[in-house]
């Protein structure tokens, strides 16, 4: 390979260098985040490989993020001492979009032909996001197990090529280097640095140091601005609710507040600690319906950071959550084979669900407002718990909310327990719709007997609603049917009225059976109907309509 040389984005790198430049205007000051975070990230992977080879830290074993600015030069530089990157990994890294969730945001984007910045805040384009106040980003980085010969200098305008060289470079780690836009002298000065970290990265896990001041200008003297430490070890009692909310943010690509938080620590046989959030709205990776990559809740053993493992630790269902596991008994050395089937991890894991169906819980409860913007932001994600945990149904289905025909027009407010509790006497079974539309399902005239007789039914209209209810067939001892299957249950007077009814109308029943013929099951004298002459029922074991067209369009 030769020592320097002139390369061209992947194609898919310019795109996003475009768009980020041109979106992210309104919130241009997480780029310190970003790389902080990514500085972060880089501390936390030497922190890990030293436990096996304690001589990558040797002579230098403090590890610690540096931001540093220079007002003659024009630039700001974000230094860690981490685990650096080798040349193949900088081009692998930074010159291609390595991560699909960046690809899929790529996706949304164009296809949307918008450009939110609110998505991309959340979603965080990490390290591209430089280019909105730099015209020239250099990156300067050596792996901690490379000699000083094998330093890696990148540097880019951030239009379409980027450069490499090797350099020596006698400390390990990565040093990034952004040279301002003209326009952009307001980040050229300590006060507003110094509040950007205490607001984004105040509880980044490593000392963030800056450089003390002098008559206005950066001095060689290095003192350590954050809280540095590990939030979720603290008692409770010394935590307030703006270092859970900052802890928050430097956790994740968010800008805005959490929603609820829930923070324990269990001690016994085994010991853990979990600090988990639930974010006020829903992540881009959910939007986006990303299932693959779930990243957010980081696993870490005695403050020692291992891996993010969302999916050892949460069930699919609850993948919007966010924060950390911290396990005193762990191995540390543990694995991500070794992890899926550890017991202890699943102790742990079935710990978390339940601290966060409590928090979920409380908030039914005791926070109507925050409830309702969680039910919105999440509550299809939850109902998959309803097939998913079987353990858990019985909680899951207490806390679902749907439409009514007794509730305020399409307002998903009526929990199961309100409709137990308005049951008629007598009643037995809990009655419910499902249709492609809120519309649909509350204009249907499979409605008009439950109607007339005052008997309430829930109208399902969320896509998920027809899989989940398959699952959920019985709550609190009450069984859970759709209006739009078998025969209503009619009283006695009811009973006689309608064979009376289906006598009348034998001949007419005949003529109709023969006139549709194969084209229906059979021809009856319904009591579902009060206004309208007909309407299609199934059978009890016959797919709903909407189901069946769903599944005809996915090519079934
Ligand atoms: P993400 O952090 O979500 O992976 P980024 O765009 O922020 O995305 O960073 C891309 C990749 O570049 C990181 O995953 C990491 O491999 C590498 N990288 C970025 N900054 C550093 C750093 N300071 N030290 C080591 N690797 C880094
Ligand atoms: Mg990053």
């Amino acid at each position: 390979t030769p020592t320097a040389e002139t390369r061209k984005f992947e194609a898919e790198v310019a795109q996003v260098l475009h768009l980020v430049t041109h979106s992210l205007y309104s919130h241009k000051e997480i780029f310190l985040r970003e790389l902080i975070s990514n500085a972060s990230d880089a501390c936390d992977k030497l922190r890990f490989e030293s436990i096996a080879k304690p001589e990558l830290l040797a002579g230098d074993a403090e590890l610690h993020i540096d931001v540093s600015w220079d007002p003659a030069a024009r630039t700001i530089t974000v230094r860690d001492n981490g685990v650096g990157m080798s040349r193949d990994e900088v081009v692998a890294n930074i010159g291609t979009i390595a991560s699909s969730g960046t690809r899929r945001f790529l996706e949304a984007m164009s296809s949307e032909q918008k450009s939110d910045a609110r998505l991309i805040g959340q979603f965080g384009v990490g390290f591209y996001s430089s280019f909105v106040v730099a015209d020239k980003v250099t990156v300067l980085s050596r792996r901690a197990d490379a000699p000083a010969s094998d330093g890696v200098k990148w540097e880019s305008d951030g239009k379409g090529e980027y450069s490499l060289e090797q350099v020596d470079l006698a400390e390990r780690g990565t040093a990034v280097i952004l040279h301002l836009k003209a326009d952009e002298d307001e980040f050229l000065k300590r006060w507003p640095l110094r509040s950007l970290i205490t607001r984004y990265s105040d509880h980044v896990a490593f000392p963030i140091r800056m450089p003390v001041e002098k008559d206005d200008q950066p001095t060689d003297e290095w003192e350590t601005v954050n809280a540095a430490s590990a939030l979720w070890a603290k008692p409770k009692s010394e935590i307030s609710e703006e270092d859970y909310q900052s802890f928050y943010k430097s956790l994740g690509h968010d800008f805005n507040d959490a929603l609820a938080w829930t923070h324990n620590r269990v001690e016994g046989s085994q010991s853990f600690t979990t600090l988990l959030y639930i974010p006020s709205q829903p992540p881009f990776e959910l939007m986006m319906g990303g299932r693959d990559e779930r990243k957010g809740l980081k696993l870490y053993i005695k403050r020692v950071f291992i891996m993010d493992a969302a999916e050892e630790l949460l069930p699919n269902y609850l993948r919007f959550v966010r924060g950390v596991v911290d396990a005193d008994d762990l191995p540390l050395n543990v694995s991500r084979e070794i992890l899926q089937q550890n017991r202890q991890l699943e102790r742990i894991k079935s710990a978390c669900v339940k601290r966060v169906l409590d928090l979920i819980e409380k908030l039914a409860r005791d926070e109507p407002e925050k409830f309702e913007t969680f039910y919105k932001a999440f509550g299809n994600t939850l109902k998959e718990g309803i097939a998913e945990d079987h353990a858990n149904r019985e909680r899951i289905a207490k806390l679902l909310r749907f439409a009514s025909t007794k509730g305020e027009g399409n307002a998903q407010k009526v929990s199961l327990d309100d409709y137990i509790a308005r049951m008629a006497i007598g009643q037995d079974i809990i009655w419910y719709i499902t249709a492609d539309s809120y519309a649909a399902a509350a204009g249907s005239p499979q409605l008009e007997a439950f109607k007339a007789k005052g008997i309430e039914v829930l109208l399902m209209s969320d896509r998920i609603d027809e899989w989940m209810i398959g699952s959920l067939t019985e709550y609190a001892g009450k069984k859970l049917r759709n209006v739009a299957k078998g025969e209503l249950p009619l009283d006695e007077a009811d009973k006689k009225q309608q064979e009376e009814a289906s006598r009348a109308a034998e001949p007419l029943l005949k003529k109709l059976k023969e006139l549709l013929g194969d084209r229906v099951g059979e021809v009856k004298v319904s009591a579902r109907l009060t206004d309208s002459p007909s309407c299609l029922a199934l059978s009890d074991y016959e797919m709903a309509p909407h189901l069946a067209r769903l599944l005809r369009e996915a090519g079934h």
